[in-house]
């Protein structure tokens, strides 16, 4: 978990109740047998100038991230390089190297999303390399945004306050104190590739396919040769990636994630390779568990909403919780919340719910609509 992030990389504990698990096919089942043996997964050779590369990530449940090295005439791609860390760095640059491509001979760098556990190790990796780092130009715009924690620690307050958090809980809910900088730290992009484009990787025709939600820019890429869809965090086999809101953002990302789950149903074909857990097939299957699973939630929060208007605090405090509300503490109640707000927002917008004014005491409601 990175405390510094705008929104949390993933749900871990504070998610409500998790989808059910498709049951892997083909190559995926080598990986998900690992995870299962708590095993880390071996890089493999999956054909067509592509290979699965895991790298650690420290401290956290998901263990890894499969990083992706696609390799073209004359070139070479890493997607999705991995936590900045010297064991990962090790593993990346070892990785590489197993399926035959020098570390120094890397031509360009894609991440997923700007969550460190993806473009983390960018940074080691181009200097390594000279090589271009592509980051879709929303997820660019937040990672400069993010660099500036004054700004970000004046706004903390006010938001939690307009949401509800008691002052009591309010100063465990802040990054003041919790922030380590990542983002501050991490590469900035030198390319910015849009929906629909082919990458830089002669000899392959892997194309951009934007996902926004989990972050704005989230990008997928598939290799049309292959069929295959490298998913990032947008669709992963077994957890539903967080789907958050911080102060500022006056556009909370779950309809466009919605929208972005619909468009997999194009891509049901492709093997998915996303950067978590182990590769499956299934796609618009597992689009649509993640469809329900968010019209589940949305009408629990319709449910909690029947009696009386709540703040997104008051509605949060009485949705299920895999651990129940008093089993999550600190930044994981942060992360609650912002999901939480993510579903208000949404149902205002489907006019489900309106949006109560805030009184004298600064705090916003949400109610059924009449
Ligand atoms: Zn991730």
């Amino acid at each position: 978990m990175t405390p510094s992030s705008p929104s949390e990389p993933v749900t871990t504990p504070a998610s409500p109740p998790r989808p059910p698990i498709p049951a892997p096919q083909g190559s995926g089942v080598v990986q998900h047998t690992a995870w299962l043996e708590r095993r880390f997964p071996e890089i493999e050779d999956l054909g067509g100038g592509t290979f699965s590369i895991p790298v650690p990530f420290p401290d956290n449940p998901l263990r890894y991230t499969l990083s992706y090295l696609l390799t073209g005439d004359g070139a070479a791609v890493v997607v999705d390089p991995g936590w900045d860390s010297d064991e990962g760095a090790d593993a990346l640059f070892a990785g590489l190297a197993e399926c035959g491509v020098d570390p120094a001979a890397v031509t360009g760098i894609l991440v997923s999303h700007v969550h460190p556990d993806h473009h983390g190790l960018s940074g080691r990796l181009a200097a390594a390399s000279g090589a271009w780092i592509g980051m879709h130009a929303d997820d660019a715009a937040l990672l400069a945004a993010a660099g500036d924690r004054a700004a970000r620690g004046s706004a903390d307050v006010p938001w939690l306050t307009r949401n509800g958090v008691p002052k009591s809980e309010i100063a465990g809910l802040t990054y003041a104190g919790n922030t380590d900088d990542v983002f501050s730290t991490m590469a900035r992009p030198t390319r910015a590739p849009a929906d629909g484009e082919l990458i830089d990787l002669p000899g392959r025709r892997v194309r951009v396919v934007w996902t926004p939600g989990h972050t704005p820019g989230h990008l997928c890429f598939h290799d049309e040769d292959a069929d295959r869809l490298l998913t990032g965090d947008h669709l992963l086999p077994r957890i539903s990636p967080n789907i958050g809101t911080h102060p500022g953002d006056d556009d909370p990302p779950l309809a466009r994630y919605l929208g972005s789950l619909r468009r997999l149903r194009d891509y049901d074909s492709a093997e998915a390779l996303p950067a978590h857990e182990w590769r499956f097939e299934g796609i618009a299957a597992r689009a649509e568990q993640l469809l329900a699973h968010h019209q589940e939630r949305c009408d629990e929060v319709l449910r909690v909403l029947t009696d009386a208007p709540k703040s997104a605090w008051g509605t949060a405090t009485e949705l299920t919780w895999s651990r129940g509300w008093s089993g999550i503490h600190g930044l994981m109640r942060r992360s609650a919340l912002a999901e939480t707000i993510s579903h208000l927002v949404y149902l205002v917008g489907t006019g489900a719910l309106v949006e109560v004014p805030a009184d004298t005491d600064g705090v916003v409601r949400y109610a059924v609509s009449a």
